[in-house]
Formats: C-alpha cells, sequence, structure tokens
C-alpha cells in the first residue's frame, strides 16, 4: 500500500501499513546493509514501528493496567462494540462491498463503513482495494502483495515491514476515485485514523472513569483492539491460504476452514470467495458461520443493501462435481 499523498501526487511517503516486496529483477540488496537477512534499507518504520509497538504494549501495558486497576466491564464493552464496528466495517465495506462490489448500499452504509474502517488502520479503502484487486488477479504469484509461495510469516505481516520497490501501479481502482466519498477518507485517512480508533475510546473512558478510564479506554479500546482486528485480518492472508479445504477448487493456494471464520467475521471461507469473489456471500451454505453475509442480508431487509450478488447453485454444484471427479481420477 501506499500513503494518501503518494497516491494523489505520484510521491510516495510512509504510512501506517505500507506494502512492501522486493521484485524479480531488483538490484541486490547492499550485503552491508543486511543484518541478520534484515533488508534495513526496505524497513518501513512508521508501519513496522505502529505494528510492533501496539503488539508489544498490548503484551505489556494492557495485563499492567488490568492488574493494577481490574477490569471495568465498560472497557471490555468498548473493546467488543468498536471491535464489531471497525471489523465488520473491514469485511462488508472495505472487502465484499468496495473491493468486489458484490451488492450496493445507501449513504449510511458507506459512510459508516469508511469512517469505522479507518480505525482498523489498515490505510484507505482505495489503496486496501487497490492491493486486494492485485491479490485475486495474482493470486500466489510476484505480483501478488501478499503471497502465501514466500512463507507465512511474509503473506501475514512481512509484506507490511518492509518497502516493494518499485512501487507496484496504481491502476486498478479508477471505479473508487470516481468516488466523492471514497476520496474524502483517502485524503483524511490519518486523522480519521487517529480520531476513531485512539481517540473515541479515550474520550469515552475518561467521560466513565476520569484519567484513569481514559488510560483503560485507550489501552483496551484502542491499542489492543487495533492489535485484535489487524492480526484478524492478517490471517486471511496467511492462515486462509494454509489452513483448511479445497472443495470448490485447486487453482490458487486459498482454503476454507470455519475454524478462521470465526476470527475473521466469517471470513474464513477463502477458496469459495476466491472461486467466487463477486458472491457476497464467502461461507455459502446457509449453516456456514459467515456474520458479514447475515449483516448484508439484514441489511436488505431494511433497504439499506441491495442488489445482492449470487452465484446460482448449479455453478457452484459443477465446480464441486468437477473437483471431486479430477480427485477420483487421480487416485
Ligand atoms: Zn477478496
Ligand atoms: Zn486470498
Amino acid at each position: 500500500m501506499r500513503t494518501a499523498a503518494a497516491c494523489t501526487r505520484g510521491k510516495r511517503k510512509t504510512l501506517f501499513l505500507d506494502g512492501p516486496r522486493e521484485r524479480a529483477g531488483d538490484p541486490p540488496q547492499n550485503s552491508r546493509a543486511l543484518i541478520f537477512r534484515i533488508p534495513i534499507n526496505r524497513v518501513n518504520w512508521t508501519t513496522s514501528s505502529f505494528l510492533i509497538g501496539t503488539f508489544v504494549l498490548t503484551l505489556t501495558a494492557v495485563p499492567l493496567y488490568l492488574w493494577h486497576f481490574g477490569i471495568d466491564w465498560f472497557h471490555l464493552a468498548v473493546f467488543a462494540v468498536l471491535l464489531a464496528a471497525n471489523g465488520f466495517s473491514i469485511t462488508l465495506g472495505y472487502h465484499r462491498l468496495f473491493s468486489h462490489m458484490t451488492f450496493r448500499a445507501k449513504l449510511p452504509v458507506r459512510l459508516f463503513t469508511l469512517i469505522f474502517g479507518a480505525a482498523a488502520f489498515e490505510n484507505s479503502v482505495l489503496m486496501w482495494a487497490s492491493e486486494h484487486r492485485r491479490h485475486h488477479k495474482h493470486v500466489d504469484h510476484e505480483e501478488d502483495p501478499y503471497d502465501i509461495t514466500k512463507g507465512f510469516f511474509h503473506a501475514h505481516i512481512g509484506w507490511l515491514l518492509f518497502k516493494l520497490l518499485p512501487q507496484p501501479p496504481f491502476d486498478n481502482v479508477a471505479d473508487l476515485k470516481k468516488d466523492p466519498l471514497v476520496m474524502w477518507q483517502h485524503r483524511h485517512i490519518h486523522l480519521l485514523a487517529v480520531m476513531m480508533s485512539f481517540v473515541l475510546p479515550t474520550l469515552a473512558g475518561f467521560l466513565w472513569d476520569g484519567w484513569v478510564g481514559a488510560l483503560g479506554g485507550f489501552l483496551i479500546g484502542g491499542v489492543a483492539k487495533v492489535v485484535v482486528l489487524q492480526h484478524g485480518t492478517f490471517l486471511i492472508n496467511s492462515a486462509c491460504h494454509s489452513i483448511g479445504r479445497q472443495p470448490y477448487s485447486t487453482r490458487c493456494s486459498a482454503r476454507d476452514s470455519f475454524f478462521m471464520a470465526l476470527f475473521t467475521f466469517g471470513e474464513g471461507y477463502h477458496n469459495y470467495h476466491h472461486e467466487f469473489q463477486h458472491d457476497y456471500r464467502n461461507g455459502v451454505k446457509p449453516w456456514e458461520w459467515d456474520p458479514t453475509k447475515w449483516l448484508i442480508w439484514i441489511l436488505s431487509k431494511l433497504g439499506l443493501t441491495s442488489g445482492l450478488r449470487r452465484v446460482p447453485q448449479q455453478t457452484i454444484y459443477s465446480a464441486q462435481t468437477h473437483l471431486r471427479a479430477l480427485r477420483r481420477a487421480k487416485r
């Protein structure tokens, strides 16, 4: 991913979740810059500091706070509410609405997911969708930003810690660039992220219990929530390309996993998603755990979403029977 500035002015700066990777044909890394095989000259310091800093704070400051001040149900409630609001904004908004356009949404849904999605510190929807569309187009190949063939760590978080040189072209989101709301979010992504992710829970905590409450709101509703949310998203790129079944296709590494769906608001049925990316459902069977599809469906009954795209049942059935026949033939 690149920065808002990089996108609009063609000039690169570093943002929180910048995307990296070295490409085939790049000049070899300066050996003096390599310490313990870490390409120092490609470290994305801003992104790395944020990801590592919030992770360390969650493992140290959060338990210390809880040990010293005890568990307050209010902080747990803020954590849960914001985790749900930010998480669904990523899965329903960033992913299924803006990246894949699997349904249409009215202004309140679009605005909500843009504002609360920013709080995930996963960059603007414009940048996120650009990376994600490239992932689908080039999955398991060099141009895939989170290519699992480079290893679990790279697909999970490594691709964010190191800069990709040169930057890939930003040429697959022309439709989103025409959306004034998307561009508004893109221009103000830094401010929105800080306000919605950190200032909001800190302020809520202060109103609840003064400065002690504010600190709890910041650490639990802000820092810990961001870490849980981000690693949930990262698991889709790493674990969902490593763990699970492939009932619909073996064309790529994507896999279906109920277990992963539990941690990813239903995005764990990744084999189905890669085969039928324009379906608003990831867990296509009625019983499959996909709260994002249920929320999209409920919103459609309220008139807030429409045009929910479904792959015909016969097409899905054909894909499964074709794969079963191939597997039988191989035995
Ligand atoms: Zn997708
Ligand atoms: Zn994928």
